[in-house]
């Protein structure tokens, strides 16, 4: 595993080279890393027997690698290792609502990382990947429930996708049309944004009712992502 190095600037490669609305695009590992942290869901997309899969799953990162796992007989997770892959991260923040149809956009935040992805077999480096994968989404969850057991270790597969060749693209703001005639339309104009929170926690209808949740979900929950 390298270290994280945050000074350095994402790779410009010519698969990561912005085209379209490349304005959009940023060099900023740092703005790399906080797109990463901000979400737990990624899209997988690898090529099985032939044809294109991008497949949702969840992912844990720690500065210089991309961690996801899956079930050792999981298609996409066999495919991976050896083959070049792309997966992206996708944070939605809002409708920009422009006078007209044509420039209506998204406010966002994304990333997509391209590389040929490891499999992990190392236990040691495989606890601490699944331990990034499920902090990631649920921190403190590593150190309240039960870890793996061996039996469960060995059903699954972790892989480690270098964060070495990866783009970003974000986009914030209000319409870009207000100095164009569509401005003289009268019509309205701006951003509907979008914002994502944790509900109340449901315990589970079999729970002892003198069971209370752990401390840190009941911080976490009710609270804006
Ligand atoms: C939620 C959301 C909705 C979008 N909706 C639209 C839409 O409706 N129509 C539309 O044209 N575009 C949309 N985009 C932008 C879209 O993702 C592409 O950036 C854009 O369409 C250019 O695509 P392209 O195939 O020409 O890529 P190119 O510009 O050829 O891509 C070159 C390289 O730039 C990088 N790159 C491209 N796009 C992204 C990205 N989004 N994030 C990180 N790196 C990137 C990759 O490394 C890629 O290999 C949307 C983006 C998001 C996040």
């Amino acid at each position: 595993m390298t270290a994280p190095s945050p000074g350095r600037p994402l790779s410009h490669t010519e698969r990561t080279r912005h085209r379209r609305l490349r304005e959009q695009g940023s060099l900023d590992r740092a703005e790399l890393d906080a797109v990463l942290a901000a979400g737990f869901v990624c899209h997988l997309g690898v090529t099985v027997d032939g044809t294109v899969m991008v497949v949702p799953t969840v992912y844990g990162s720690d500065g210089s690698t991309l961690y996801f796992h899956g079930s050792v007989a999981s298609r996409s997770l066999v495919a991976s290792p050896g083959t070049t892959v792309c997966v992206t991260v996708t944070h939605v923040d809002g409708l920009v609502l422009a006078r007209s149809v044509f420039e209506h956009g998204i406010n966002y935040r994304s990333a997509m990382i391209y590389g040929v992805p490891r499999l992990v077999t190392d236990e040691e480096e495989k606890l601490a990947g699944l331990r990034c994968l499920t902090e990631q989404s649920a921190p403190g969850q590593w150190d309240y429930a039960r870890r793996p057991s061996r039996k469960e270790l060995a059903a699954t597969a972790l892989l480690a996708l270098s964060l070495d060749e990866a783009s970003l693209k974000i986009r914030t703001g209000p319409p870009d049309d207000g100095d164009t005639p569509d401005a003289e339309l009268g019509l309205w104009a701006g951003v509907l944004p979008l914002n994502t929170s944790w509900g109340a926690l449901e315990p589970a209808p079999d729970l002892a009712a003198a069971l209370a949740p752990p401390p840190h979900l009941v911080r976490r929950a009710g609270a804006v992502v």
